[in-house]
């Protein structure tokens, strides 16, 4: 399994759930999303109505399901967590919607891959909180109108395109998260050291940060690891010497790419003199699929400007060949 993967890999789950903040000042990082939540959450507090349905978008490991859980907490309400693959048929959605209590969060992460049909179910929901269900079959059938519990729908998607323009309309906030700068990550793997109970020295916990491709999930995963390094080579303390010995075992260099990274970039630049080339020679170059190149693979490369997407295809950029200590060459 890759540690530097941005999805969540095994046993992060219960690791994950243990570490996540509970309030908005407890939450590090996405000020303006965070900000423009808190007055949304104050004023329907005031009004005591339920919150505005949310759309959450961004890459994985962000914090779109932690966010979840933290709007539910400062709204006072409990959430239900569900997702758009786990909902298979429109019955699926019609009882977790009458279950509700009022005023809680449904979240649904993955929503842009809700069938069609059942994405129908949810406009009426989210629009004037009830249900049209249709009993019976042929001409004898008919529809009936249920009353539901107002509620907010929380939607988490990696991706924003892939949501219909008709679900995404009926969201009233859309945030989009951003990937995390290195002092926000070093805060975050400063709260998980204190959490679990482990002494990191500051330039240790930057140093994990740094290699953390931006990603809450990553930092936690690598301070997890770093920390069994420092109790078993050493006395428990993560100093920087340490996390630097620990990350050059799991084979993550000092911006955070590991050897898939290097492949992928090295075998542009060695075979393709650095593009463009496209991503289906890419993708058979290193025996990858082109659709988890673009999912997984670059988007952290094109984040931190070593690929560039053109019209005829991926170019490694100088930043890339800087990075491997090669010359750029004259074309
Ligand atoms: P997915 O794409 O899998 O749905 P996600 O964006 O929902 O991922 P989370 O599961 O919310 O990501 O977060 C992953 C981990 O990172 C959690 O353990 C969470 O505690 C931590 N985390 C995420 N964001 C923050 C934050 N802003 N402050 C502190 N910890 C965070």
């Amino acid at each position: 399994e890759r540690v530097l993967s941005s999805e969540a890999i095994s046993n992060d789950l219960s690791f994950e759930q243990s570490l996540r903040p509970q309030k908005l000042s407890q939450y590090i990082g996405q000020d303006k999303v965070k900000s423009n939540l808190a007055v949304f959450i104050e004023a329907a507090k005031m009004r005591k109505e339920t919150l505005d349905h949310v759309l959450l978008y961004g890459p994985p490991g962000l914090g779109k399901t932690t966010l979840a859980v933290v709007i539910a907490n400062e709204m006072g309400v409990n959430v239900r967590t569900t997702s758009g693959p786990a909902i298979e048929r429109p019955g699926d959605l019609a009882a977790i919607l009458t279950s509700l209590e009022p005023g809680e969060v449904l979240f649904i992460d993955e929503i842009h891959r809700l069938p069609r049909a059942i994405e129908e179910v949810l406009y009426p929901a989210m629009e004037d909180y009830c249900l049209d269900i249709v009993i019976g079959k042929g001409p004898e059938s008919r529809s009936v109108r249920l009353d539901l519990p107002p509620f907010t729908l929380v939607g988490a998607t990696t991706r924003a395109g892939a949501v219909s323009a008709p679900l995404r309309d009926r969201f009233g906030v859309l945030s989009r998260l951003e990937y995390y700068n290195e002092e926000q990550l070093t805060d975050i793997i400063v709260r998980t050291a204190q959490i679990l109970e482990t002494d990191i020295d500051w330039n240790a916990a930057v140093e994990i940060a740094r290699r953390s491709r931006g990603t809450p999930r990553i930092a936690n995963r690598l301070l997890r690891r770093v920390r069994d390094f420092a109790q078993v080579r050493a006395d428990g303390i993560i100093s920087l010497s340490l996390a630097d010995e620990a990350l050059e075992l799991l084979q993550v260099d000092r911006l955070g790419l590991d050897n898939i990274d290097h492949k992928l970039l090295k075998g542009m630049i060695e075979r393709f003199r650095g593009g463009p080339v496209g991503i289906d020679t890419i993708a058979a170059s290193i025996g990858e699929e082109a659709a988890t190149i673009e999912d997984v693979y670059e988007p952290y490369l094109l984040q931190i400007g070593f690929l560039q997407r053109t019209p005829r295809g991926r170019i490694a950029t100088p930043l890339a060949y800087e990075h491997f200590k090669l010359e750029v060459p004259n074309k």
